[in-house]
């Protein structure tokens, strides 16, 4: 049994454990940072988020720092969301988020102290679009040394995140909210914030059979997301893309090709990622694997010289990749009405709401956390 950093800053010790985070050994994780980690999970949580995607995990270190205790469930292995690294072969692959960029001073003073503390690093200022010519145009890009996970990893850290909690239904239950897992377990909370990409947060508010202000329903059902396939390709050797080892074509197949080996992540083999356009995607979406690794294929050749071959090729679909409709607000709070139970709230975040983009899922997980910070006890 573990104890763990509350959100309080303490250590507490639980008798139940309720909860085992799992870093599994095929992790491609440094040993420093792989743990397995039990938290234990007893007394009700102030507020329970959905999602240990950025929105979320910033949400739960937001409601720490507000005093209020935030428990996470994710229905994955690890937490992260889009910012997915992922093992390949011999090497490693960002299969989600590729960089991030940096346009309000709130996420700038974030990414300023992970640059100090040695885990993001400036990528780059541009990108190629496949000519010789890199657009240098001035703002940086940040990616994560050891992949995007990384990120994750350390925001998962201090804060309590429970992984593979598949929550199947949210339901108005006196005095709050239940959430209902796959596992038959339910856990309640006085506010629930819902991280998943909407379509999915709906779905659980509709198992709950929890009807939202219509207003409020409509405006959830306009967001909009595009899919992303993503192809993770092992090359026979480096491949020779432009400074500083990605492309980005915004008219083409494949708008998106980068190297993860100049990236730093894949040291010990050429992986490369590269991904379908909007179009491109939703094109190839009901065919098969092997049916889109040689469409992909085909669409690389122009980037490998004759000596180069693909060694393996694997796909990862995200349906609800990047929103293309979004919510104006950076948070959604419900105004169900609290049938006289009192303190009870339900919001909305992630990169859906706000800005379309990693910045925007970290600013709407801050700003819920504000909002529900307000509601809870
Ligand atoms: C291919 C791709 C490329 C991208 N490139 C970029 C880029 O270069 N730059 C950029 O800024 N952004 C990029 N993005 C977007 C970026 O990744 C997202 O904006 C951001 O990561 C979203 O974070 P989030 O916390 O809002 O959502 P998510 O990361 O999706 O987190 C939601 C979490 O909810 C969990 N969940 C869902 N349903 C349940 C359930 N029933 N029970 C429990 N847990 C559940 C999921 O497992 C997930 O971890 C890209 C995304 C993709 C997919």
């Amino acid at each position: 049994m573990t104890a763990l950093n509350t959100p309080q800053g303490g250590l507490h010790r639980h008798s139940e454990v309720r909860y085992n985070a799992i870093f599994t050994d095929d992790d491609i994780r440094p040993a420093r940072r792989r743990k397995a980690c039990e938290q234990l999970v007893t007394d009700q949580p102030d507020v329970l988020i959905i999602g240990a995607g950025i929105a979320g995990l910033t949400a739960a270190h937001e409601l720490a720092a507000l005093g209020k205790r935030a428990l996470v469930f994710d229905k994955g292995r690890n937490a992260g969301g889009r910012l997915e690294t992922r093992r390949v072969g011999e090497g490693a692959a960002d299969t989600g988020a590729q960089f991030f960029t940096t346009r309000t001073p709130e996420f700038e003073a974030a990414v300023a102290e992970w640059v100090r503390e040695g885990l993001v690093f400036e990528w780059s200022r541009g990108w190629s679009d496949g000519s010789l010519l890199t657009v240098r145009e001035g703002h940086p890009r940040y990616a994560v040394k050891g992949g995007m996970a990384q990120l994750a990893e350390l925001l998962a850290q201090g804060v309590e995140v429970a992984l593979l909690k598949v929550v199947t239904a949210v339901r108005r239950v006196p005095g709050g909210w239940q959430a209902e897992l796959a596992n038959g377990e339910t856990t309640r909370a006085p506010a629930v914030l819902l991280t998943p990409p909407v379509p999915q947060s709906l779905e659980l508010l509709d198992a709950g059979g929890v009807a939202l202000p219509f207003d409020e329903r409509e405006a959830l059902e306009r967001i909009e997301y595009a899919p992303c396939i993503c192809g993770l390709f092992t090359l026979s050797r480096p491949i020779e893309l432009p400074s500083p080892g990605a492309v980005q074509r915004p008219h083409a197949n494949l708008h998106w090709i980068a190297d993860n080996q100049r990236k730093g992540l894949s040291p010990n083999a050429a992986v490369i990622t590269a991904q379908a356009s909007n179009a491109y995607s939703r094109a190839l979406w009901n065919a098969s694997d092997d049916v889109i690794i040689s469409a992909m294929k085909l669409d690389l050749l122009p980037f490998l010289d004759d000596d180069t071959t693909v060694l393996s090729g694997e796909i990862r679909r995200w349906r609800y990749a990047a929103p293309v409709r979004i919510f104006p607000e950076p948070v959604l709070l419900t105004a169900i009405p609290l049938d006289g139970e009192g303190n009870a709230a339900l919001a909305f975040a992630g990169d859906a709401f706000g800005e379309a983009r990693v910045e925007g899922a970290y600013l709407s997980g801050r700003a819920a956390a504000h909002k529900l910070a307000a509601f809870s006890p």
